[in-house]
Order: structure tokens, then sequence, then C-alpha cells
């Protein structure tokens, strides 16, 4: 089995993403994990504290690793968006392959020595995880936002990232590139598009020449996500659009069969609802495979 990190140091090599959903139950796993073995794509599982609450640590832990195992198959567990070095040494005690340390809310400097910290404590548990820090501002929630959030004082500059990473010691870099957690109204209803600063990606990269990953990812535009995986982002992460898939599943899985009550008969709808979106995701982030 590959590791997380030869796999990413491919996909930059052959301009391609690694996929990453957050799940928060089996129905969101089962459907990301068929699709990317549909596409026979490395695959990434995503984990927020809230999704953490509801599935628990070591249970997810031990369904993504069976996964692995029992199939042979490149799928990797990341602990996302984890606030405090409590949790995030939990995560790695538990297992998973990587963490993203968020302490972005922090002025730069806090957020890079406590993000130093957390490196050497989680390296210490296991050196092979991987580290992800997170700059500027992308907006909180992946949920169905009333109105956009000012991003623009936000914006990850290369000076300032070129530092963080040197600072850090981190593996994976998350900047503010115009991308935002949740989705507007209108990008549910498909009208509008989350549009991404491509030039300004691609000065980063040539500044920490580390994997860049993308939050935020669900409605963005289909060619700025392809412009952005040739400018260096390899890492993309798509939630809310699998919510919306999830419920719009699940409400269909109801009203088809008001009556029915056996939960093996209702949730396939919603798996086949998650599934359609990952895998027209994964397609996409894997060269239009
Ligand atoms: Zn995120």
């Amino acid at each position: 089995m590959q590791a997380l990190r030869d796999i990413l140091e491919k996909t930059q090599a052959t301009g391609m993403a690694i996929g990453h959903f957050n799940i928060a139950d089996l129905v969101l796993l089962k459907a990301v994990f068929a699709s990317a073995q549909e596409l026979k794509v490395p695959v990434l599982v995503g984990v927020s504290e809230g999704e953490r609450d509801f599935i628990g640590v070591r249970p997810i832990a031990a369904l993504v690793r069976s996964l692995k195992e029992e199939f042979d198959f490149p799928i990797f567990l990341n602990a996302d968006h984890t606030h405090s070095l409590a949790r995030a040494v939990e995560a790695a005690r538990a297992g998973f392959d990587a963490i993203v340390f968020d302490v972005s809310a922090q002025p730069l400097e806090q957020n890079a020595r406590q993000t130093r910290e957390a490196v050497e404590a989680l390296k210490a548990i296991n050196p092979a995880i991987l580290v992800e820090g997170e700059i500027g501002y992308i907006g909180t929630g992946s949920e169905i936002h009333e109105e956009a959030p000012d991003l623009s004082k936000g914006l990850t500059t290369p000076l300032e990232a070129k530092e963080y990473v040197e600072s850090t010691g981190i593996d994976i870099l998350a900047p503010a590139v115009g991308n935002m957690h949740g989705m507007l109204e209108s990008m549910v209803r498909g009208e509008t598009r989350k549009r991404l600063d491509i030039s300004r990606i691609a000065q980063i990269k040539n500044a920490v020449r580390i994997p860049l990953t993308l939050h935020g990812g669900s409605g963005t535009d289909d060619e700025d996500l392809r412009k952005a995986i040739a400018a260096g982002i390899n890492i993309i992460h798509i939630n809310t659009e699998l919510r919306v898939a999830w419920r719009r599943g699940l409400e269909e899985g109801l009203a088809q069969q008001p009556h029915e009550v056996v939960p093996y008969k209702i949730l396939p709808f919603a798996v086949q609802s998650v599934k359609s979106v990952a895998r027209s995701r994964l397609s996409l982030f894997n060269g239009d495979r």
C-alpha cells in the first residue's frame, strides 16, 4: 500500500488532485468509497470535529482502516479543521493519516507558533502523519449561507505563505485563494459558481513548493477547478455538495416509500445521490477519467 505522502507527490507530478470528502455517517462513507473504487483513484475521507463527535474518532478510524485493508485500496483518513492540540493528538493516536490543524482565526504569529508545536507533537506520535496548516480567511461552516462573507481581506499572500510554511514545518498548506466554506442558495440552485484566484495559487505554489489544499470546493466553477489543479492545488475538499445530495436522496427515499421503516431500503437512495456527486468531482479532479 502506497503512503499518502507518495500519492500526493504523484498527483503533483501528474497534474491531478486527490478528492477529499467529508463524511458523518455510513451512507456518505459508502458513497465516497464506491465512487473512488469505480474510478480506481485514491481518495481522502475527512471528518471535522463535529463529524467526529457524531461518528466517533476510533469508530471512523476502524472503518476506514478496514476498507483500506480488505480492498487493498488507497483510502485515507483526515482530521479536518482541528482547532486544538488535544483533539489533534486524539486523532493521531487513533491512526488518522493526516490532520488539518486549524488555528487560522488567531493572528498569523500565534497561528505559526501553535502550528509548529502541533507539528512536533503529532510527528512524535506518528512520524508519517501529514499535518496541514491554514492561513487566511475562507468563511465558516459547510452549510447553505444566506450571504457571501467578505473574503477579500483574508486572501493569502505568497510571502506570508512562504514564511508560514518555513516556520511551522507543515507538510500541506491550505491557502485562501477565493475559495469559501459552504454554498450560497444561488449556488445550490446552480445559478452562480465560486471563482478562484488562479494566479494567486500559482504564486503561492511557486513560493512554498509543498502540496496545497483547496477547502470549500463545493459550488466552484469546473474550469476554475481544472486551472487550480494545473496551478498547484493537490487536494480539493467537497462537503456541502455531498450534504445537499445526502438530504435530497434521503427525502426521495422517504417520499417513494412512505410506509417503509427498513433503513437499508430507504438509505440506498441517499447513497446513490451522494455517489453521483462524489463520482463527478473525483472524475474532474483526476483528469476527467
Ligand atoms: Zn475546510
